[in-house]
C-alpha cells in the first residue's frame, strides 16, 4: 500500500495496532503492575529482551505506548518517549544527555521556561552560549570543541523568530554535534525537524497536538539520523543495544524511569483524541491567523506586526520553504500602548489566558505576564515592548475574529 497520510494515520493507528475487542482507540490501562505467567518474561522485560512488554507505569503503559507509536509516525522518526509536560521532555533531554563542562549551543530566542532552566544547567556546571540563530553563522561561530548539542525552535514565542533550520542541521551533520529542534508552534502538520536534520524533536503535547487545552504532556522523538554510537555521553549499560536506540534508551532509563515526570494513561489518552485532528485543526487556525495579520497590518491602530506568513516578516522566505503554513502563533504591537488594556478588555471572543494551540482564540500582553519575570533588560534583548500582545489564535470562523478585533480596536486611538 502507498504511504497513508497524515490524519488517516492517526484515526487508524490503535486499531490496526489490534487493540483489544476490536475497540478503535487504545484504552486507558490504569494498571502501575505488569504480571506474568514465567519469571523468565518478567526478567526478560527489565533486561530488554522482551520487546513490548511493560513492567511498572512510570516507565510506560499500553496506553502512553500507543501515543508514543502516534507520535513516532507523525515526526517519521524511529522512536518516542513520552513525559508528563513539553518542559519535562526538554528537561529529560539535556540533563541524561549533557554532563558538567559540556557545552550547549541555543538560540537566543526560546521558551521563557526552556531559558530559564539554562540557567539550572548553568549552575550544574554546563555551559550555554544563547545566539540570534537566523543566521546559521552565528550558530557556527558559537561552537566549541565541548559543544555536544545545538537546540533551537522552529517559530519563536512570542516574536515569532525563525532559525536558519537547515543551515543549523548542515553545521551539526558536518561536526556529529546533536541537533534538538523544539517543533511546538509547528506541529509536525506544518513542519518535520526530520527534513533539516534534526537528531531528536521535542513537542509540547499540550499545545496543538492535544488542542483542547484539558491535557499536559511533552514528547521527544528521535529522528534515526544520529549516531549515538559516536556519542561520548552514552553510558556503558546502553552502548550493548543498536546504536540507533542508545540515545532514547538513556533518556527513557535516567530521564523518564529515575527522574519520573511520566505521563499519565489518562492523559494519554485525552491526547491521543485531540492529536486526530491535528492537521484540521492546524490548517483552519493558519489560516485564520494570516487573515488576522494581514488586517492587523493594515491597520491605523497597529505598529508591528510579527507573523512568519507576511511578506514583511524578516524569514518569510524560510518559512515558505519549510513549513506547510506560518502557524497560529502571531504577536502584534498596538502603536499606543497605553490603551493596550482598554482594547485587550474590549474584545469579546479572545480569551485573556496563557497558553498555546488552543481551538479558542486566546491572548495574553507579553510584558506583564509571561516575560515579567525576565526583567526589562532582557525584555529589550529579546525585542518586546511593553505594548506587545500575544495571539494564540483558534479555530473560530474567521468573520467572527475580524469584527471583533475591529470594534476593539476602535478604542486604540
Ligand atoms: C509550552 C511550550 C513548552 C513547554 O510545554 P509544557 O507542556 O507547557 O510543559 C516548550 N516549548 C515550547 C515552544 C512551548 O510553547
Amino acid at each position: 500500500m502507498a504511504k497513508q497520510g497524515f490524519t488517516t494515520g492517526i484515526v487508524h493507528s490503535d486499531r490496526i495496532a489490534g487493540a483489544e475487542h476490536g475497540s478503535l482507540r487504545q484504552p486507558i490501562h490504569t494498571s502501575v503492575q505488569y504480571g506474568f505467567e514465567r519469571v523468565e518474561d518478567l526478567i526478560g522485560v527489565f533486561q530488554g529482551t522482551k520487546k513490548g512488554g511493560f513492567n511498572y507505569a512510570r516507565q510506560g503503559t499500553p496506553t502512553t505506548a500507543a501515543l508514543e507509536r502516534k507520535i513516532t509516525a507523525l515526526e517519521e522518526g524511529t522512536g518516542t518517549i513520552c513525559f508528563s509536560t513539553g518542559m519535562a521532555a526538554i528537561t529529560a533531554t539535556f540533563l541524561t544527555l549533557l554532563r558538567a563542562g559540556d557545552h550547549l549551543v541555543s538560540s537566543r530566542y526560546v521558551f521563557g521556561n526552556t531559558n530559564s532552566l539554562f540557567g539550572t544547567l548553568r549552575t550544574l556546571g554546563i555551559e550555554v552560549t544563547t545566539v540570534d540563530a537566523s543566521d546559521a553563522e552565528n550558530v557556527k561561530n558559537a561552537i566549541r570543541p565541548n559543544t555536544r548539542m545545538v537546540f533551537v525552535e522552529t517559530i519563536a514565542n512570542p516574536g515569532t523568530q525563525i532559525p536558519d533550520l537547515q543551515g543549523i542541521g548542515n553545521a551539526c551533520r558536518e561536526r556529529g554535534i546533536a541537533y534538538v529542534v523544539d517543533n511546538t508552534i509547528t506541529s509536525p502538520a506544518l513542519f518535520k525537524p526530520k527534513a533539516v536534520g534534526a537528531s531528536l524533536v521535542i513537542n509540547s503535547l499540550t499545545k496543538t497536538i492535544a488542542g483542547h487545552g484539558a491535557a499536559l504532556g511533552g514528547a521527544v522523538t528521535d529522528t534515526g539520523l544520529f549516531d549515538w554510537s559516536a556519542y561520548p555521553n552514552i553510558a556503558d549499560a546502553y552502548r550493548q543495544t543498536a546504536a540507533k536506540d542508545q540515545g532514547l534508551m538513556q533518556i527513557r532509563k535516567k530521564g523518564l524511569r529515575d527522574m519520573g515526570a511520566s505521563l499519565s494513561s489518562e492523559q494519554a489518552h485525552s491526547i491521543a483524541m485531540g492529536a486526530e485532528t491535528l492537521a484540521l485543526r492546524v490548517k483552519q487556525s493558519s489560516d485564520n491567523a494570516l487573515a488576522l495579520a494581514q488586517f492587523l497590518e493594515g491597520h491605523d491602530a497597529i505598529g508591528k506586526v510579527f507573523y512568519p506568513g507576511l511578506k514583511s516578516h524578516p524569514q518569510y522566505e524560510v518559512a515558505q520553504a519549510l513549513f506547510k503554513g506560518a502557524s497560529w502563533l502571531l504577536s502584534f504591537e498596538l502603536r499606543n500602548a497605553q490603551r493596550m488594556i482598554d482594547v485587550v478588555n474590549a474584545l469579546k471572543l479572545p480569551i485573556k489566558a496563557t497558553g498555546l494551540g488552543d481551538t479558542r482564540t486566546l491572548i495574553i500582553p507579553v510584558a506583564p505576564t509571561i516575560f515579567f519575570e525576565a526583567g526589562a533588560e532582557t525584555r529589550k534583548a529579546m525585542g518586546i515592548s511593553d505594548g506587545m500582545l500575544r495571539l494564540s489564535v483558534g479555530i473560530e470562523e474567521i468573520d467572527d475574529l475580524l469584527e471583533d478585533f475591529s470594534q476593539a480596536l476602535k478604542l486604540a486611538a
